[in-house]
């Protein structure tokens, strides 16, 4: 296709979060450039991160997902939006990009080419998938409009979902409210594999309190049937209506490769600090993209919205010649379980783990506002620190409401580089209705503070094990009304307030573990045993985070 000007051409590929952020911000800097964005699939603009909650019926309208058209990018935008029109390569030589649509096929030629194809679902190669009739994925309308027309037509009465992260997790909800038998199989020993796994656990304790079989630990090895069973490793055979898979995603990075453009981890294409791929005038943004981890600095791929919007902002900033540079992610997501919602930031355990890094982690619970005042409910939060400086490296929660808020705090903490010394610091809007005079993201700076500053030892849920072998002395300060519900195996109840009067029962040559139920009286024993002398460690979550870690495996009830 011949340049009617001379204009500057920007050619974007991908019509969606990254591409159509950049888009817009080109034209509020460029009004005199021509900017062509293609898209392969019938829409722009669209709300993918909604479509789980339009299958839910949430959503009601089909049409709130499609946040514009190319009609409206025109008019507000002056942005030529072509639909249909799929980039099938790029000869960088002679900068031009050959694009097909239902015409034929037709030559683009550009000045700055911005690609942002984002993923795909990663589609394994199980045996009878290929022939299955009812398994979907999810990642655009027409995927959706699969799912709502499926189930308008064929009433499944029993769903699988296979795998248990965000997607997987939205969708089993959304197929439990229109009614279906839902199963969730995961192949990760837990759902949310983003989250450690006594985190999780809280997640699938909502999952299975709403009805929803929950299988981890276990893939599955075949589809029958035309899908209708699906057979697990194990053998066993689960009927499936309809099946979603949501096993991860890929980059969708054929085109990059086959313009010789440097591809890194997992495929993602890689791109420098200015988000320009190894081939000059092309650049890359969004899911489709190997990033920095802001907290290790070493290479990863987020396949988030809130960074493909930010890349594509500041990827329009750097060809308009602004000073922006591509800074990394830290990965911080959300996700809604009925009625729990569990978010994270940053680093989990698994992650500090490969890294080598030396780190403590500290679990509080807390509520989200005020305790006396009505609907004061728990939120489970777990941050993760260098034990040394108070860096912080990564923070989960979860609860019913404001943990967005606390981890969003966290997040922000990160990205200005605060340590757990200054969540302490950290000044919060406070009236009864809304918080605490001291905040969550305070209590759990205070907790990690001790542990920096020596005043508190801790071990996780999974170092018990090893200090009960050991022979420490395990000590439980709950009251007998609390124990009664359950106490760890191994662990001798005296109640915080008649500790001090009953020491001579905790012998002082032996290592004393102190639980309670959520780690805060076992604090404040620890505190006193360490002052009479004791070498005490807190059971960091206490009994709320063991007994989930370990579930009922050695919890006696009494
Ligand atoms: C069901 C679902 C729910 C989600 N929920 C959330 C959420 O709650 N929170 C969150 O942070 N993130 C969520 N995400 C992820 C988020 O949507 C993505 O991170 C984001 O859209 C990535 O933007 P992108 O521009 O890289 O890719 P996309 O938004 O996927 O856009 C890429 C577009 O490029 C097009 N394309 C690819 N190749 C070509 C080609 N050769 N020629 C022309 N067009 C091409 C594709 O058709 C696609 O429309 C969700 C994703 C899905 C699928």
């Amino acid at each position: 296709m011949e340049r009617s000007s001379q204009k500057m051409r920007i050619v974007i590929v991908g019509g969606v979060a990254g591409g159509m952020s950049a888009a817009t911000r080109l034209r509020r800097l460029n009004e005199n450039a021509e900017i062509i964005v293609l898209e392969k699939g019938p829409y722009v603009s669209f709300a993918n991160c909604g479509l789980p909650y339009y299958v839910s019926g949430e959503i009601e309208k089909r049409g709130s997902l499609l946040v514009q058209t190319p009609e409206s990018l025109r008019g507000r935008f002056l942005l030529d939006v072509r639909p249909y029109n799929e980039v099938i390569s790029i000869d960088s030589a002679k900068k031009e990009v050959l694009v097909k649509n239902k015409d034929g096929e037709y030559t683009l030629s550009y000045d700055k080419l911005i690609l942002s194809p984002g993923a795909k679902p990663f589609i394994p190669n199980t045996p009878g998938l290929k022939e299955a009739k009812n398994v979907f994925s999810m990642r655009n309308i027409p995927d959706v409009d699969g799912v709502t027309e499926f189930i308008t037509s064929n009433h499944p009465a029993k769903a699988v979902v296979i795998g248990a992260g965000f997607i997987g997790l939205e969708m089993a909800e959304s197929l439990k409210h229109r009614g279906l038998d839902v199963t969730v199989v995961e192949m990760a020993p837990q759902v949310l594999p983003p989250f450690d796994s006594e985190m999780a656990a809280f997640v699938q304790e909502e999952l299975e309190k709403n009805g929803i079989h929950v299988l981890s630990g276990i893939a599955a090895r075949a589809f029958h049937e035309d899908g209708k069973i699906v057979e697990l490793e194990n053998g066993e055979k689960l009927q499936s209506d309809l099946t979603i898979m949501s096993v991860g995603v890929l980059p969708e990075n054929a085109l990059a490769e086959s313009a010789g453009i440097k591809l890194g981890m997992r495929g993602g294409i890689l791109v420098d600090e200015n988000y320009e791929t190894s081939v000059k005038d092309i650049y890359a943004v969004g899911d489709a993209i190997v990033v920095k981890n802001t907290v290790t600095g070493g290479d990863t791929m987020i396949a988030l919205a809130n960074p493909a919007n930010r890349q594509g902002r500041q990827v329009a900033d750097i060809i308009s010649g602004v000073a922006r540079k591509n800074k990394g992610s830290l990965g911080t997501a959300i996700v809604r379980v009925f009625d729990r919602t569990a978010a994270s930031t940053g680093l989990n355990e698994r992650q500090l783990k490969a890294t080598g890094k030396e780190f403590k982690a500290v679990h509080i619970t807390a509520n989200q506002h005020a305790g006396y005042f009505p609907g004061a409910a728990s939120i489970f939060m777990k941050l993760i620190f260098d034990p040394k400086t108070g860096e912080i490296y990564g923070a989960q929660a979860v609860g019913n409401e404001g943990v967005d808020k606390r981890i969003d705090i966290i997040s922000t903490a990160i990205k200005g580089n605060l340590s757990v010394m200054d969540l302490m610091e950290l000044e919060f809007t406070y009236a009864p209705p809304f918080g605490s005079a001291k905040d969550p993201v305070n209590m759990i700076g205070y907790a990690a503070t001790n542990i920096v500053e020596g005043f508190s030892d801790n071990i996780q849920w999974y170092e018990l094990e090893g200090k009960r072998n050991e022979g420490a002395f395990l000590l439980d300060v709950r009251e007998p009304s609390e124990v009664k519900r359950g106490i760890i195996d191994g662990f001798i109840n005296i109640p915080l307030n008649d500790l001090r009067e009953r020491l001579n029962e905790v012998p002082k040559d032996k290592t004393v573990i102190v639980s309670c139920q959520s780690g805060q009286r076992s604090y404040m024993a620890e505190r006193i045993l360490k002052q009479h002398g004791y070498k005490a460690f807190n059971l960091d979550g206490a009994y709320n985070i063991y007994s989930r870690a370990k579930k009922e495996e050695i919890i006696k009830n009494v």
